[in-house]
């Protein structure tokens, strides 16, 4: 029997020259909502940079919930995301309203829970890119505002000069963790 053409099996799909660029194929599951205990140690490197004593330094915990936390904050991030429907005509989008839970237990743990976004074009969940210093900025200042460190205002207004927050397709809106729940739609 003559060998089988290889022809055309190595690749996943035709290329198109006019197409989009290539999806990512993402490192994690989409989902509603994560928790990035990997970026523990930034937070910790920034606590314990601004003073902090380590036998004060929080520990991440990975199982609590707004109902056990002693604090609650829900305040918003930057973040991409990415659409990797490969059918969609949606490829990426910005945010600088991603909503994130910050919590603090008794036993000095913390999380925090940043919120997905849907894409606009097809309704699937988004690839999170988390802008790592926003969120590490962020965690930080609420762990020691929490701690008792005085400390000036933030000065980030995520509203001033973005686009608008699209509740519509905010996770953190449907569960109503979201500051910018009842904000107006438009584009995000
Ligand atoms: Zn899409
Ligand atoms: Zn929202």
């Amino acid at each position: 029997m003559p060998p089988k053409s290889k022809k055309g099996k190595s690749k996943t799909g035709p290329i198109t020259q006019a197409g989009p660029r290539p999806r990512a194929t993402p490192p994690h599951t989409l989902s509603a909502a994560y928790i990035f205990p990997g970026l523990h140690y930034k937070i910790i490197t920034a606590l314990s940079g601004d003073c902090v004593a380590d036998s004060a330094l929080p520990y991440f915990n990975l199982a609590g919930t707004d109902r056990e936390a002693t604090d609650t904050y829900d305040t918003t991030i930057q973040a991409d995301f990415q659409c990797i429907n490969q059918s969609c005509s949606e490829f990426e989008w910005s945010s600088k309203i991603v909503g994130i839970e910050i919590l603090k237990f008794g036993d000095n743990t913390y999380n925090a829970t940043i919120f997905n976004q849907r894409c606009k074009a097809c309704d699937a969940l988004g690839y999170l890119r988390l802008e790592e210093d926003s969120y590490v900025a962020r965690v930080v200042y609420r762990l020691k505002k929490w701690a008792g460190v005085k400390m000036e205002e933030q000065p980030y207004n995520p509203c001033r000069g973005g686009p608008v927050h699209a509740s519509e397709l905010c996770e953190g809106c449907k569960v109503g963790k979201c500051k910018y729940a009842t904000n107006f739609e438009e584009d995000y």
